[in-house]
């Protein structure tokens, strides 16, 4: 199954609106291979100005999270049709940072995957294991866990899709990468766990993309694991020359 990789740049809480617009642009500047999707997820408060730069190239545009109701109090929180509003296709959901600092559950991601998709939003439902979880052997256990109740009552299929971004705690800004070994015995299983949930040819479909310390040395050797479908980069992402290199990823 040829499943069209994805590198999404994760700006997490950096970049004044002057510097996203800047950043954006350099990137629509770099080569971008016709055969790759590439997004960019500024703060909230650059997204309309980041739309109006990538307006007109293949660049796509998402949310670092979406709250599931479309309106009302709920301070802090970004609606979907706000987010599309803007321009925005996807959305990241349930990330590290959003799970241990915030203290968004489990259940609460999964609301945010039904609202994001019943507004025609592709979330990036994001999993991953603590450095203490893989040292107890339990990395399989939580994932299961994050995937199945993160996707509680989500039907896929006609149209209906989700990504998911395979990103270990313990490699996300640390430099630390996983081997590309460990990289592609997750996202096998994630890929198998998937066929359980949904059909096969749902789960082969699904991108499932890795995340933690990605950068233009190592994003070659983890696109090559037959079931690493793209790349969601924090820090390599800031950065117009990396993030240009890791678009550019050589299969
Ligand atoms: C992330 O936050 O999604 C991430 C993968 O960060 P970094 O690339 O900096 O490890």
């Amino acid at each position: 199954m040829e499943r069209r990789p994805l590198l999404a740049g994760n700006w997490k809480m950096h970049t004044t609106v002057a510097e996203a617009e800047d950043l954006a642009r350099a990137i629509i500047q770099s080569q971008i291979p016709a055969d790759r999707d590439v997004l960019l997820a500024p703060p909230f408060t650059a997204l309309s100005a980041v739309g109006k730069v990538i307006s007109g190239s293949a660049v796509l545009l998402g949310a670092q999270n979406v709250c599931w109701e479309e309106k009302g109090a709920f301070t802090g929180d970004i609606s979907p049709t706000m987010l599309k509003d803007v321009g925005c296709s996807m959305a990241i959901i349930g990330h590290s940072e959003r799970r241990q600092i915030f203290g968004e559950s489990d259940a609460m991601i999964n609301k945010r995957v039904a609202g994001a998709m019943q507004h025609g939003l592709t979330p990036i439902l994001c999993i991953g294991e603590t450095l203490d979880e893989r040292e107890t052997d339990q990395t399989f256990r939580v994932l299961e866990e994050q995937v199945r109740n993160g996707l509680a009552g989500i039907v896929l299929g006609s149209g209906k899709k989700i990504i998911v971004a395979y990103e270990p705690v313990w490699a996300i800004g640390t430099g630390k990468t996983a081997s590309v070994g460990q990289a592609q015995e997750v996202h096998l299983f994630v890929r198998e766990l998937l066929a359980t949930m949904y059909e096969k040819n749902i789960a082969s479909e699904i991108r499932i993309l890795y995340g933690g310390s990605v950068n233009p040395d190592n994003v070659d050797d983890l696109m090559g694991q037959d079931d690493v479908d793209g790349a969601l980069v924090g820090g390599a992402a800031l950065k117009a020359d990396s993030f240009g290199r890791i678009i550019n990823f050589n299969k």
